[in-house]
């Protein structure tokens, strides 16, 4: 439907209230904590030269680890390359997928892919970060915010040094977000939605059209990464999708408001359903335009969140408000076409990290990873080990080195506040074991995370 002049109207008075809204964020938040913008279209471009990442104070040490990384990168002949379909949904919570066990259908598709073994659920997942841009350069990079520098090399560029074709199809303004554009590299083909003059920005339409209008594939292999805004706040959606009601997306300047998350029909939680429903069809589609345009003859697909998303835990909504699980945890599915998925080792017992994606993959190829990349492929066993996360100031670690414990720990670095939970048993965060740590664990927790908060400029 066209907007009349009533719509036009309704739409500019919404913009300017947005604009007035983001205005308000950037008042009421220190620097580091407005990083991540509730409207991702009222922001100039950075400046020439600068990273979204660049408030960051990365050491000399990782700048020469990423230097050497990069000059030592030799890429191999390989004889079989199939093609790669990564799927970023912008705040997907794993947990309201019915893939991952959710009582509501929200994702049929994915589970019928799930219930026919076409699909690898990896059942824990942390982002590097609740805020996108941290998260979508942790998945391209394998390294957590601390690390960074301008030298990194990314899956895109891996797979680009293997003759792949790199293209770019986004959901969101990712050209005026923080230059996370130039951050993703060269690539052959780019699109997200600034780009779409006839729709919204967070039209997950627009990627599906521009999926449609790809050729057929020419045997050549490729790397698609698409951006999918469907369960976003932000997202458009269709009214096809209003499964649960009543349905009302939050307001950001909503916090602290009483979120009672024992009612199922919770309103929020509706609204945020809903987009997870619409997400699942969004997926479905691309798959099937895949698919009919052959680049699924042989294909391995990823689909991931660069982050989760509050709905009312710890009286939040939203992202970029704090380091609790609703925020951190992201799904991580694997799925394969004319082949089998990657048999991940002992995926039920760890925690599996964002940064953990882009080994997978090449190990799936068979192609070696950069040397000061974090993480590992999840086909191989791994050592219990420690998982940085970080948002504005507060600085963290998951701790896994204890049997039958998933302890995780932050700090604000600015206040002195410290909290840690054992998210096996306490996966609300409900009580604070900081008091109780063995006086030692503690101080190597913050030992651990000195580096991290070492990053960040005071
Ligand atoms: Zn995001």
């Amino acid at each position: 439907m066209r907007l009349g002049p009533t719509g036009a109207g309704t739409a500019a008075i919404g913009a300017i209230a947005l604009a007035m809204l983001q205005l308000s964020a950037y008042a009421g938040f220190p620097a580091l904590t407005a990083r991540e913008p509730f409207s991702l279209t009222f922001l100039a471009p950075p400046d020439e030269g600068q990273h979204m990442n660049s408030h960051i104070q990365v050491s000399p040490g990782a700048v020469a680890a990423a230097r050497r990384a990069r000059e030592g990168y030799r890429p191999l002949v390989l004889t079989r390359r199939p093609n790669v379909i990564l799927v970023v949904v912008d705040a997907l919570r794993p947990d309201r997928l019915s893939a991952y066990g959710y009582e509501r259908d929200t994702t049929p598709h994915l589970a019928a892919m799930q219930r026919r073994g076409q699909l690898v659920v990896v059942p824990r997942t942390v982002a590097a970060c609740p805020e996108s841009y941290c998260g979508l350069l942790a998945i391209a990079r394998s390294k957590p915010l601390h690390l960074m520098t301008d030298d990194d090399l990314s899956l895109h560029e891996v797979l680009s040094k293997h003759e792949y074709r790199i293209a770019l199809m986004l959901g969101g303004d990712h050209t005026n977000f923080y230059g996370l554009r130039a951050a993703y590299g060269a690539v052959d083909d780019y699109f997200d939605g600034s780009m779409d003059r006839t729709r919204s920005i967070n039209d997950d339409e627009s990627v599906i059209e521009r999926v449609k209008a790809m050729p057929a594939w020419d045997g050549r292999p490729v790397m698609i990464q698409f951006h999918l805004m469907s369960a976003h706040l932000l997202g458009t959606r269709s009214g096809a999708f209003e499964q649960y009601r009543p349905a009302k997306p939050y307001v950001p300047w909503r916090k602290g408001a009483a979120a009672d998350l024992s009612k199922p029909q919770f309103e929020t939680g509706n609204h945020y359903d809903n987009g997870v429903r619409q997400l699942d069809d969004v997926v479905r589609r691309l798959i099937e335009a895949l698919a009919a345009r052959e680049y699924l003859r042989d294909a391995i697909l990823v689909l991931t969140g660069d982050h989760g998303e509050m709905l009312g835990e710890h009286g939040e909504f939203g992202h970029a408000k704090g380091v609790y699980e609703p925020a951190l945890r992201v799904p991580l599915l694997f799925a394969a076409f004319g082949g089998p998925p990657p048999a991940l080792a002992d995926a039920a017992d760890r925690l599996a990290s964002q940064l953990d994606i882009a080994p997978t993959v090449l190990q799936y190829l068979g192609i070696p990873t950069p040397e000061n990349w974090i993480g590992l492929p999840l086909q191989l066993p791994m050592k219990p080990r420690l998982l940085a996360f970080q948002q504005g100031y507060f600085v963290g670690v998951y701790d896994e080195r204890q049997p039958g414990r998933k302890l995780k720990y932050w700090r604000n670095i600015d206040t002195g506040a410290q909290w840690a939970f054992d998210v096996l048993t306490d996966p609300a965060e409900s009580v604070n074991l900081v008091a109780q740590l063995d006086p030692a664990h503690l101080d190597a927790l913050q030992q651990t995370i000195r580096p991290m908060a070492a990053a960040i400029p005071r």
